[in-house]
């Protein structure tokens, strides 16, 4: 992890404490992974609310969990 250099937490300023921070970032970040979407195979699956991810190309919807995907991953 680069020094100095923090991952982009919008939204929190200076409240709620560090801890609920970090978790919030850590969220944040799987929330914007990218993802690939089963049916056309683009990487465009978002998520459209809380377990309910949409393809952006196909229009392909999926049920998943509330803030990712994949339960599982390999990276
Ligand atoms: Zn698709």
């Amino acid at each position: 992890m680069p020094k100095g250099k923090r991952r982009s937490l919008k939204g929190l300023g200076a409240k709620y404490g560090s801890t609920l921070r970090k978790r919030y970032g850590r969220v944040f970040a799987t929330l914007k992974l990218k993802r690939k979407c089963p049916s056309c195979g683009r990487w465009n699956l978002k998520r459209k609310s809380a377990g309910i991810w949409e393809c952006r190309s196909c229009s392909f919807t999926i049920a998943g969990r509330a803030y990712d995907f994949t339960p599982s991953k390999t990276s």
